[in-house]
């Protein structure tokens, strides 16, 4: 099982964010209290293999708040030897004291949100950091002993150009992450950026960009594991690897959402509820159906893909039965590909992944 833990606190919000956070006002300290009091209430044996600090910014608040939630977890839970223990961050918003108080509690993996090397896009998307920050705490972040970094970075932004990209790209594996995650940006409704005249690049350009990232990074000694994921040896984040392989996980704090055996849970999503104990808004009891799409479009997002007598020995059915036509037509398309037991997407398929997706639900 993995848990994660929503901190949906931000400095400013960024003009392309759709996720749940907002400034800290007067809410902090009633938060932390209310989400201390949630972890108490939930009871699992099972043991805990990883462990998300998610957000929002999750290095926005002080650090006792991270130290008294994980504090919390270590007495109520059972973490394995190797649990991984990950708190995203912006830069701005890490000092050398921080890390070494993250370090110190046994966080020992690193989310940097950094989405561009170049000034002028980091102001366009409206973050609240320059690349000078970013390297002031990456820099921080090594010599408080954070040996597991990850990267974010995102392509396809207003007036990008592929050059602009390329520079990004190869900015970052100067800097050396064990891990990177690359996203195309997704302009959402509800974002200011969504009401904004934007000059994007086009879907060419946009696919250019993702194919140039895949070969780049690879030559550079990130592997591709997912969709948008990409590690050094034995650098894949068993986090995300939980979610796309449907492990039970266990979310905290607002919005925040958890799958346990054949339920889906969803938290509230007003801060005034949550604070007041009213935590589980939304449960969903999963039919053998949804489970069996889950299982084929969460796994397919894995460049290992899904195997088939996985799905045999979870579902007692042949996959052939349930999404046999599917499958044929993808692999006749080279969307899809069987190697052996395994159904994976081939290099086509990553790239208009949802093509085959929409045939799995
Ligand atoms: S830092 Fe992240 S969560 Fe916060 S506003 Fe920006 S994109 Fe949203």
């Amino acid at each position: 099982m993995v848990l994660y833990i929503h901190i949906p606190f931000c400095k400013k919000k960024c003009l392309y964010c759709d996720f749940l956070s907002f400034q800290p006002e007067n809410y902090e300290e009633a938060y932390f209290d209310s989400l201390i009091k949630e972890i108490k209430e939930f009871t699992s044996t099972e043991n805990i293999n990883s462990v998300f600090f998610g957000g929002g910014t999750p290095t926005l608040p002080n650090e006792k708040y991270i130290y008294n939630i994980l504090s919390t977890i270590y007495k109520k839970y059972k973490l394995s030897s190797e649990c991984e223990i990950t708190i995203e961050s912006n830069p701005g918003t890490l000092t050398f004291e921080k890390l070494k108080t993250y370090r110190s509690i046994g966080i020992n993996r690193l989310s940097i949100g950094l989405q561009s090397s170049n000034e002028k896009h980091l102001k366009t998307l409206g973050r609240i950091h320059s690349l000078k920050d970013f390297e002031t705490n990456f820099e921080y972040a090594r010599q408080a002993g954070f040996d597991n970094i990850n990267t974010d970075i995102m392509f396809s932004l207003p007036h990008q150009s592929f050059e602009d990209f390329s520079e990004d790209i190869e900015y970052i594996c100067n800097i050396d992450p064990e891990h990177i995650s690359a996203y195309s940006l997704i302009v959402e409704e509800g974002t200011p950026f969504y009401d904004m005249p934007l000059d994007l690049p086009d879907e060419d350009t946009d696919r250019k960009m993702y194919s140039y990232c895949i070969d780049f990074l690879q030559e550079k000694g990130y592997h591709q594991y997912e969709i948008s994921n990409f590690s050094k040896d034995n650098k894949e984040c068993y986090h995300n690897k939980a979610y796309w392989k449907r492990e039970n996980y266990k979310g905290f704090g607002l919005g925040a959402a958890s799958l346990l055996e054949h339920k889906r849970l969803k938290n509230t999503e007003n801060i005034k509820d949550y604070i007041s104990g009213k935590y589980v808004k939304e449960t969903q009891n999963l039919s053998k159906e949804e489970e069996m799409s889950e299982f084929m479009f969460l796994g397919l997002r894995m460049t290992r893909g899904i195997n088939i007598m996985e799905f045999k020995n979870i579902f007692s059915v042949d996959i052939k039965d349930v999404f046999g036509l599917a499958i044929e037509k993808h692999v006749k398309c080279g969307l899809l590909k069987q190697e052996g037991n395994n159904i994976f997407l081939t290099r086509r398929g990553m790239d208009i992944s949802n093509t085959v997706f929409v045939d799995m639900i």
